[in-house]
């Protein structure tokens, strides 16, 4: 039994818009954040899997041949899964993690988790592996062991973005552009103090919805629909809604692109305000609770702000000038005393 010990990192992301669009056809804009997770895995030569982590007390002892069972250790088991079937380890293994990243809170700490526990597996084996390899098995781990039917975004922008920078994806084609952040804004990542769960059963709801726009327009491609003939259609609701949110938000996605390369930081915040609205309106993620910070957060002075993620619960995202920061955050956690600051690139 092998007793080296194999490390790897990812970060945290934020997503600054493109939001439920990953596995609709669409561009999506995410950053990497400071916060972040690390992981140590040691393999072992049997079939057992132990996962240790400092936001639990508990040290989970499971089996390569277990299924996922609602246990947060899940995530962890269905990562050494991965690893094994792929042949980069050829038993079970002992993962520590050690994670400033929230949990359940939009910032992609399971897709962290994976990805870095597919890195570590990758650096046991030495094996020549991309990293948009290994952000693909990391979703199917989240699609297929978890049963979250998630799209490609969060396992891409951990596993390869660039710390202090966006990345323009394209979900379709999995190719991608360093995108600049604003020198004199910050965005700026506050928690809403509620906290969700995607394998809750919302998510796949919404993705089900998707599904049936999907089928009704004859398109996997909602994002490349036009607006006036969604609205036109007699599709039913809430099915227009939705595919109303996905055909209205890639091209926000594009402004977005665009504002930050000339600089625009005013038509940077209008294309979060819109997308909030229609995350609000049409895809009906938010709460009440949510529209009330990121209503705050504008009226006290940002440019713009949404919810980031995948919804009913969790983290904003906001655009701010700098030399506002201070003020303007004092003030919006003052009105919501549940709110939290997480962090800024
Ligand atoms: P997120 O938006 O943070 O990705 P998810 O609900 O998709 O939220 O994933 C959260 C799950 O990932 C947790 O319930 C747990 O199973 C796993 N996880 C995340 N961070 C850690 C950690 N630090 N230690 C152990 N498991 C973790
Ligand atoms: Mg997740």
């Amino acid at each position: 039994m092998s007793d080296e010990t194999f490390s790897a990192a990812a970060p945290g992301r934020v997503n600054l818009i493109g939001e439920h669009i990953d596995y609709n056809g669409g561009m999506v804009l995410p950053a990497a954040l400071s916060i972040g997770l690390q992981i140590d895995l040691t393999p072992r030569a049997d079939r057992v899997v132990t996962v240790s982590a400092n936001d639990y007390d508990e040290i989970a002892s499971r089996t390569l041949d277990e299924t996922a069972s609602g246990h947060w250790s899940d995530p962890a088991l269905g990562a050494v899964q991965r690893a094994h079937a792929l042949g980069l380890i050829s038993g079970g293994a002992d993962i520590a993690v050690r994670s400033t990243i929230p949990q359940g809170s939009g910032l992609s700490s399971s897709a962290a988790l994976i990805v870095a526990i597919l890195k570590a597996a990758r650096s046991a084996k030495g094996a020549d592996i991309s990293d948009t390899h290994i952000a693909v098995e990391a979703r199917a781990v989240e699609n297929e062991f978890m049963g979250v039917p998630c799209g490609i975004m969060d396992q891409m922008a951990v596993s390869l973005a660039t710390p202090g920078t966006a990345m323009a994806l394209n979900t379709k084609t999995l190719t991608h552009s360093i995108v600049d952040l604003p020198k004199d804004h910050a965005i700026v990542v506050i928690h809403s103090g509620l906290t969700r769960k995607l394998t809750d059963g919302r998510y796949g709801a919404l993705k089900g919805e998707c599904d049936t726009a999907k089928a009704y327009f004859g398109t996997d491609d909602l994002c490349a629909l036009d607006p006036a003939d969604i609205a036109a259609s007699d599709l039913d609701q809430p099915y227009r809604k939705r595919a109303l949110h996905c055909a209205t938000e890639h091209p926000r996605v594009l402004d977005a692109i665009d504002a930050l390369k000339s600089g625009d930081i005013a038509a940077l915040g209008a294309a979060m305000n819109a997308s909030h609205a229609s995350m609000r309106d049409d895809f009906e993620m938010s709460l009440p609770a949510i529209d009330a910070l990121v209503a705050d957060a504008v009226t006290l002075g940002a440019d713009g702000a949404r919810l980031t993620g995948g919804g009913f619960g969790g983290c904003i995202v906001a655009v701010v000038a700098k030399d506002q920061q201070h003020a303007w955050l004092d003030a919006l956690l003052n009105r919501h005393p549940k709110a939290r600051f997480i962090g800024a690139v």
